[in-house]
């Protein structure tokens, strides 16, 4: 349920209906726009009577919310929300580009892509420790080993740090990572989401292989729950009976999340198409869309990596894409003005 204020309510009124509202057992979420005042009601609202609400002097407005997710739904809280990243912001306008390899491997593998992508543009580094192979016989990655030198280039560069937890008993380890990320595999992981909902740190949780927009959702609204506003939605390709790439790209994703939430929300190209050469023109395709963001595996010697080289792209090539990115952005933030 939300209420909408009238426009000159004041503080008095206001603190007499939050304390009424919260003696019902409903949780208040408060949303300040420059016109509008929202009260978001979380828990259950069955209970109370929207006629009575509605006679209130400070009252607009009351609306039921049909969706599930409520913390997550843009009703509750029409502005965008900006993700806040040691000041490297996400969201609200603000776009960045995470860029690294798929995972950690070396010492010098590491340092070599962190300075490689930073040079180019990107403004965050990724690369997994903890990995999620469909094969046990698979590199798992270095695990805390990666961690470590996934911080060592988040000193050598500046650059904030982005890393896939799978285990609520690995968050040790992530406690100077600057982004934690939720992957496909994870996104209905409830222990782990529930856990991390009771931190202040920035989750990027990545739809699930074969989730609906409404399950991802689900999924923000799990880690929101708890008071963890810090989420950004990605989408990195579903599960569709096409196997000319590894996975669909759902760029209607953005728009359609876009809609019903007011979170940031990145595409990841790489995982989505599974090909380094198809990398690009989805990029492309996503910014134009209108995401906040993009993550895009980068690696020195793809043909010898040890995960996901055949999506990764040469930092060349990279920096390629990220000078046509910023001429799409520009084309789209040009377009977005004239229009008024
Ligand atoms: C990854 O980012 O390396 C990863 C495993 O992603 P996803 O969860 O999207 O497969
Ligand atoms: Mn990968």
């Amino acid at each position: 349920m939300i209420i909408v204020l009238k426009e000159n309510y004041n503080s008095k009124q206001l603190d007499n209906l939050k304390q009424w509202l919260t003696n019902q057992g409903v949780r208040i979420h408060e949303s300040y726009g420059v016109h509008q005042a929202i009260l978001g009601l979380v828990g259950d609202t069955t209970h109370i009577d929207i006629d009575l609400l509605k006679a209130l002097e400070i009252v607009e407005d009351v609306k039921r919310i049909q969706e599930p997710y409520k913390n997550a739904n843009r009703k509750f809280h029409p502005l965008d929300t900006v993700v806040d990243i040691n000041g490297v912001k996400i969201g609200g306008g603000h776009f960045q580009i995470i860029a690294g390899p798929c995972s950690v491997e070396s010492e010098a593998q590491i340092m070599e892509v962190a300075q490689a992508v930073k040079a180019a543009g990107a403004t965050l580094l990724r690369g997994g420790a903890f990995k999620p192979r469909t094969s046990p016989y698979a590199f798992q990655g270095l695990r805390q080993d990666g961690i470590k030198l996934l911080l060592e280039a988040k000193r050598l560069t500046g650059l904030p740090v982005v890393t896939e937890i799978m285990d609520i008993s690995q968050l040790e380890a992530f406690e100077e990572i600057d982004v934690i990320q939720v992957g496909a595999r994870n996104m209905q992981n409830f222990e782990l989401l529930k856990k991390l909902s009771t931190l202040h740190k920035p989750v990027l949780l990545k739809r699930g292989l074969a989730s609906t927009i409404q399950e991802l959702l689900m999924s923000a609204e799990y880690i929101m729950s708890g008071g963890n506003t810090q989420v950004i939605l990605c989408e990195r390709g579903i599960r569709t009976f096409e196997t000319a790439t590894r996975n669909t790209l759902d760029i209607s994703a953005v728009p359609v999340l876009k809609g019903l939430s007011h979170l940031p929300v990145l595409i990841d190209p790489s995982h989505a198409t599974g090909v380094a050469k198809l990398v690009p023109s989805m990029a492309l395709a996503a910014t134009a869309a209108g995401c906040d963001g993009l993550i895009i595996e980068v690696h020195n010697d793809p043909p010898r990596a040890l995960s996901d080289g055949p999506q990764s792209l040469l930092p060349e090539v990279f920096a390629g894409l990220v000078r046509k990115i910023n001429r799409v952005r520009t084309a789209i933030c040009e377009t977005a003005e004239k229009r008024g």
